[in-house]
């Protein structure tokens, strides 16, 4: 049996008719860009949030610096990130000249709360929170951190649509939550999108300006903006994915149930998951020392599997600028080394399950 790390044709074939229906819908209405469907999507995506707006955007990177953009975010400042994540969440913040200052993760790869307070200077403006595979981060601490210090709290929930926190969503803890709509997402398009959620009216409204050109009126241009605006095919079939998406996460909950159950082999670590933190498994991650060897094997088998992500921004060439070098932050470093998504997709049957299960426990 050939197991694919992911497979979005199947995320397809689900909801294939109301997906191509929507699709002709849209086509055919003569409208394409910022419209009816953006804006049908936008009331949607923030009432299953629970936040007073959201704004369409192009991607989730978009969503990320222009939250910071919006925020006067710039050269000279300081924004807290955890070191282990995708190197997007940290683009958000160089994009715009601001330097990251990195934290090392805590035992479920979110940032480890507890060593936030350490890296605060008077040049801190802000902490960005990754909700990292799906798991919602230790939320009352680094909330109560933030007011003490009087920081910007931004949220990268590009992993997390619908996680929650003691009952309440990602992205809904500070001043904006960013996500991606890319289509691996849990809550994925058929292309690039994005989208952040606020519940400060003043921020929707920049960043409405600042996703069509600074300008509100057409022509009248306030600010230098950009060009980041989610299009009606995209926001008319998210629509369709986020009516159907407590059934996708409750099947993502019933995939990673199944192998938290089913793996037992010493020689791999199974994802922890913190209380009162429900993931919505956007990977299931597993760690494994000898994990190349696993990932050979598993090949020969014909399952496929993904590192997210081999190397660490604080290692990647993009960033030889701050200076880091291997061993600036070993908890990070080693995750790099020793993580791997094992395949984890909507419409998984339980015999590929099963499969991956049996070869995992013969490693
Ligand atoms: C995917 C992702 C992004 C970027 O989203 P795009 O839509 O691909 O630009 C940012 N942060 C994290 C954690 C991601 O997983």
């Amino acid at each position: 049996m050939k197991i694919m790390p992911n497979r979005l044709d199947r995320g397809f074939f689900m909801y294939q008719e109301e997906f191509e229906h929507k699709a002709i819908e849209v086509l055919r209405s003569g409208w394409y860009v910022l419209g009816r469907e953006v804006e049908a999507f936008e009331r949607e995506f923030a009432d299953y949030t629970g936040s007073k707006y959201c704004v369409g955007l192009a991607s989730g990177l978009d969503a990320l610096w222009m939250a910071f953009r919006i925020l006067g975010i710039g050269a000279g400042d300081e924004v807290i990130v955890q070191a282990n994540t995708y190197i997007a969440s940290v683009m958000g913040i160089t994009i715009n000249g601001a330097t990251p200052v990195f934290v090392e993760p805590d035992e479920y790869f979110n940032i480890d709360a507890d060593k936030i307070a350490d890296k605060i200077t008077d040049r801190t403006k802000a902490v960005l929170v990754v909700h990292l595979y799906g798991q919602a981060s230790r939320m009352e601490k680094i909330v109560r951190l933030c007011k003490e210090h009087d920081l910007r709290l931004v949220e990268d929930c590009a992993q997390s649509h619908g996680a929650c926190y003691q009952g309440k969503m990602t992205g809904t803890f500070g001043d904006i939550g960013c996500f991606s709509f890319y289509p691996s997402k849990n809550l994925g398009g058929f292309g690039d999108g994005g989208a952040i959620v606020t519940d400060d009216a003043k921020l929707a409204a920049d960043m409405k300006i600042y996703r069509n050109y600074g300008s509100e009126k057409r022509y009248y241009n306030k600010v230098v903006g950009a060009n980041s605006r989610l299009d009606e095919l995209q926001a008319g079939l998210l629509r369709i994915r986020l009516a159907h998406i407590q059934e996708l996460t409750g099947e993502r909950r019933e995939l990673a149930g199944r192998y938290q159950e089913g793996i037992r082999n010493s020689k791999i670590l199974l994802p922890c998951v913190r209380e009162q933190a429900d993931s919505v498994w956007h990977q299931y991650v597993v760690r494994c020392e000898e994990r190349q060897k696993l990932i050979d094997y598993l090949d020969v088998h014909e399952i496929g599997t993904i590192i997210h992500y081999p190397i660490p921004p604080h290692l990647s060439e993009a960033y030889n600028y701050l200076g880091y070098k291997k061993g600036s932050f070993p908890v990070t470093e080693h995750y790099a080394d020793t993580v791997l998504s094992i395949p984890m997709y909507n419409g998984m049957t339980k015999e590929e399950q099963d499969y991956v299960i049996e070869i995992i426990n013969r490693f």
